[in-house]
């Protein structure tokens, strides 16, 4: 590939109208997808979108098409929302009903509850005069809450892009007492290290590279990403989320694969760096500490959430507070027949999210897809964000994508 595609100073545009570049770059992906192929005899190179974000541009502006067809562009499983547990979606509307406040993101009040009483979610339980408030960050919260004194519980779902803000408020002591936090953040390289280790396993078609998050890797940094190469072999691109972004981190990882010199690059260097934003993960690392947590369809994963340090825990905790139990591991067991392999997940019948954010499956695999399970009515949680893969397709497709 020519020097100018990774040097920063190359005064390229990388937005989405810039057509000479997009096509420059699929003759460069062509190329080198083709002689990966013949260089080592496979049928189909498979290179995961680890984040949601890449996979609504990768779907939205029709990039698969553009690419060989033996090059099979899979979905990961960067959707928080996508990947929250019922289980605390249960605890908020119950919170909720009970007449405490509930402030929560946009994309999160379809999530769907597992409550036997009260089947439904945060939009159904405001609609029934639940207390839920919509807010765009925990500061918003913060602010609210301290101006009217309510009791209220942040529900706090999110990757390590979320967690500064709470981190930040609670170390400069800006929550007022009222206010608790009901932690449903998530770490992303544990469950990309699982995501590995699952497709091991099970002797699925290895991924050969990841295009790894932008907008995470601003804050954790890019040298994060570098066991992928390191210890598995893997090329990684951390890109940004134009059409041309992604353009450019499958030619850079397909260079690598031809070239047999798997690294770790940062495409998206206009906002990443290697070390990421010391400050933010300062605060996070004072106020939280790593724990194993549960993860929507796919089951416990080590040091994989962020649970308050004991200091801030006592006091802003929403389930201790409440007197509400967390989430156990025997309580998210059960076995899904789709493969014949037990999964650890609580998904809805039918639902196939759990292979869906590891790119096991499409969401036009699943019998629910759009018949049952649509934008406006969610079934399943990769239904409900507009980071979740199902609802991307959906959206994008009309239901009939282009792989
Ligand atoms: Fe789950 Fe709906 Fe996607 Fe099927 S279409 S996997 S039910 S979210």
């Amino acid at each position: 590939m020519k020097d100018h595609f990774t040097d920063v100073s190359f005064p390229r545009r990388v937005f989405r109208e810039n057509l000479p570049l997009a096509l420059e770059l699929k003759k460069v992906i062509w190329k080198y997808a083709e002689a990966v192929r013949e260089k080592e005899k496979c049928e189909t190179i498979k290179i995961m979108n680890f984040c949601g974000t890449h996979e609504w541009t990768t779907t939205r502006y029709g990039l698969r098409d553009m690419l060989p067809p033996f090059l099979n562009i899979v979905a990961g499983p960067g959707c928080p929302v996508c990947v929250t547990p019922a289980h605390y979606i249960n605890a908020a509307m119950k919170l909720a009903q009970d007449g405490f406040r509930v402030y929560t993101y946009g994309d999160a009040l379809r999530l769907r509850s597992t409550r036997s009483d009260h089947p439904g979610s945060l939009e159904e339980a405001k609609a029934d005069g639940g207390n839920v408030k919509v807010v765009y960050s925990f500061l918003d919260a913060v602010k609210e809450s301290r101006a009217d004194g309510k009791e209220s519980v942040f529900l706090g779902i999110g990757f390590e892009t979320t967690a500064p803000s709470s981190a930040l408020a609670l170390q400069e002591g800006m929550v007022p007492e009222n206010l608790k936090l009901l932690s449903v953040l998530r770490l992303t390289p544990p469950v990309m290290k699982y995501t590995i280790k699952l497709y091991q396993d099970r002797g699925l078609l290895p991924i050969r590279g990841v295009i790894a998050p932008g907008h995470v890797s601003t804050i954790i940094g890019a040298s994060e990403w570098r066991f992928l190469s390191e210890k598995h072999g893997l090329p990684t691109v951390v890109a940004g989320f134009e059409p041309i972004d992604v353009l450019m981190a499958v030619a850079q990882i397909l260079q690598m694969l031809k070239e047999r010199k798997p690294d770790t690059k940062i495409e998206y260097r206009r906002l990443v760096s290697w070390e990421g934003n010391i400050y933010a993960k300062e605060a996070i690392d004072s106020v939280f500490d790593k724990t194993c947590a549960a993860w929507r369809g796919i089951g416990f994963i080590p040091m994989s959430g962020l649970r308050l340090k004991d200091k801030f825990f006592d006091r802003y905790d929403a389930l201790k507070h409440f007197g509400l139990p967390d989430l156990a591991p025997s309580q998210f067991i059960y076995t899904n027949a789709h493969h014949g392999i037990p999964w650890k997940h609580d998904l809805p019948p039918k639902c196939r999210c759990g292979e869906v954010v590891f790119g096991i499956a499409r969401p036009t695999d699943c019998p629910m897809f759009m018949k049952n399970c649509y934008p406006l009515r969610p079934w399943g949680p990769c239904m409900v964000s507009s980071e979740g893969v199902c609802n991307i397709w959906a959206r994008s497709t009309s239901g009939r994508p282009s792989d």
